[in-house]
């Protein structure tokens, strides 16, 4: 790869125009290039902010001719090390922060068009504005661009009903490696005319184009919604309460997520205003959510009905339903708040990982055993989206302990952790992606086939590797 030199980086930094190239004398880039959790810290001889398809297409144009590396940047919230540059200075970071337009809301189609910077919370209220939902739901949606969210193909809290990113996106609008501009903006529900390209650009994270724009689908807003939080035994006790809730209440179940005693407890000590629902203590806690398309008394209903049920059977120790937005918001909240309160604990050594959902009580027992061998008193956070078996299966340092000889054991924990996810059939990365941190991971959890196939797409998009390179392959 080519290391650019100032007469080049002054040709870039043309195209955006000197107000949106930034040079690192100009100020401190380190928003831009460092990785969130300081794991790596890179450099970059640029920042390029276009504000157009038009400037993505002349910038990848420069790029493919002169085999500059170029890093696409949206909200910068990913977890992977993917939209950051390495250390050696060449790359050019290319952020899509002042694309933020919503193109076209068709409601009659039930679709939007944005622009790949537009923040997710301000997508989402879009539509709200429009009388309709975007249900893409996640802890970072006050930062994360709707381009980040489709090239990590995001999830979230509400994949039980609406599904992820690549369930959302109709249509793209991509800016290949040659400066190509690929309007694939179609708002089609059925599309069979050969291979689905945009599925290609759907969780590339940036190694394959830049998405420019995209058309996302809209939804009905619910006419009512009632959350409950349960306390319970076991991960197998929330097994049976999902698959109750599943039976009684279908796709008006939008959300069920699983959290441990221990990340509620980082919580209630990290948050001023945050309170146990309940009196007792118990060793796990759901919190699900009833939409319904009929009314707040409804999805009011479907909840007592389950969790009437699974207090008789003795499946939830306790429960308590909302009863009302504040309220509901306040539970919503606690589980929001889990990711960032685990940081005043000191190190810790993160899995984002999904096993079959029936298998989740199998994989936090077995875990749970790995921890306890190989990094006694350290403490396992246990959170996450267990409608789609997906665990952030996360560890801290042992209290008071030491940090760096903590974190010295985190690719050693990493692999046996990851051994026994894929012995049970999961997925190493359910939601954040490869990006650099998981790189050197993905030949052990994917046929050498797999990798083949993905090395072709690679070469056969960006033939000269300009596009994010270092990242996933
Ligand atoms: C508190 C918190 C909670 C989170 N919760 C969830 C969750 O529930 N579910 C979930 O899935 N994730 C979650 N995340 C992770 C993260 O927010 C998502 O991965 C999100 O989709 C990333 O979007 P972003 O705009 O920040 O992308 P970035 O972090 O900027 O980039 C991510 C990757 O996409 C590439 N990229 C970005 N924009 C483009 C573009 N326009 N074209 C091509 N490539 C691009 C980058 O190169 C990089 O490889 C969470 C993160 C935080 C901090």
């Amino acid at each position: 790869m080519n290391v650019p030199d100032a007469d080049l980086l002054s040709r870039f930094a043309a195209i955006v125009g000197t107000a949106n190239a930034v040079f690192p004398g100009d100020r401190d880039l380190s928003r831009y290039t460092d990785e969130n959790r300081r794991i790596y810290r890179g450099r970059t001889p640029l920042v390029l902010r276009p504000g157009s398809t038009g400037e993505v297409a002349r910038i990848l144009g420069l790029a493919s001719a002169t085999r500059t590396a170029i890093v696409p940047q949206g909200g910068h919230t990913g977890h992977v090390a993917g939209a950051v540059p390495d250390e050696s200075g060449s790359q050019i970071v290319v952020s899509l922060e002042r694309m933020t337009r919503a193109r076209d809301i068709d409601l009659a189609g039930n679709t939007m068009t944005v622009e790949a910077g537009m923040v997710l919370q301000r997508a989402q209220e879009v539509a709200a504005e429009h009388g309709r939902m975007f249900p893409l739901s996640l802890g970072s949606q006050g930062s994360c661009q709707i381009g980040g969210n489709i090239s990590t193909n995001a999830g979230g809290t509400a994949v039980l009903a609406y599904g992820n990113m690549r369930d959302l996106v109709l249509g793209l609008e991509v800016v290949l490696p040659s400066g190509e501009v690929w309007d694939g903006l179609r708002k089609l529900r059925k599309d069979n005319t050969g291979y689905a390209l945009k599925q290609l650009f759907i969780g590339a994270e940036g190694t394959l184009g830049i998405v420019t724009a995209a058309v996302l689908r809209l939804f009905a807003m619910p006419k009512g919604r009632e959350v409950a939080w349960a306390g319970l035994a076991s991960p197998a006790h929330a097994l049976d309460l999902l698959n109750l809730a599943l039976d009684a209440a279908g796709p008006s179940l939008t959300a069920f997520e699983l959290m441990g005693r221990t990340p509620l407890d980082f919580t209630l000590a990290a948050v001023a205003d945050a309170r146990d629902p309940f009196d007792r203590r118990h060793p796990w806690h759901v919190l699900a959510e009833f939409s319904s398309g009929r009314s707040e008394a409804d999805a009011r209903q479907l909840a007592e009905t389950v969790f009437e049920t699974a207090l008789e059977k003795g499946i939830v120790s306790d429960a308590v339903l909302a009863g009302s937005l504040a309220r509901a918001r306040a539970l919503w909240k606690l589980r929001e708040d889990m990711p960032p309160a685990q940081a005043p604990q000191g190190a810790s050594i993160k899995h984002d990982i999904a096993v079959p959902v029936h298998r989740v009580p199998e994989f936090l027992e077995k875990a749970d055993a790995i921890i306890a061998a190989e990094l006694p008193g350290a403490r396992v956070c246990a959170f996450g989206h267990m409608g789609d078996g997906n665990i952030h299966y996360n560890i801290s340092q042992p209290a008071g302990g030491d940090a760096a000889a903590f974190l010295a054991r985190r690719l050693d924990v990493n692999d046996k952790v990851h051994a026994l996810v894929v012995a049970l059939n999961g997925s190493i990365s359910a939601e954040h992606g490869i990006g650099r941190l998981k790189r050197d991971m993905l030949a052990a959890v994917k046929s050498p086939l797999e990798l083949a196939m993905m090395r072709s797409l690679k070469a056969a998009l960006d033939p000269k590797g300009i596009m994010n390179p270092g990242k996933v392959l």
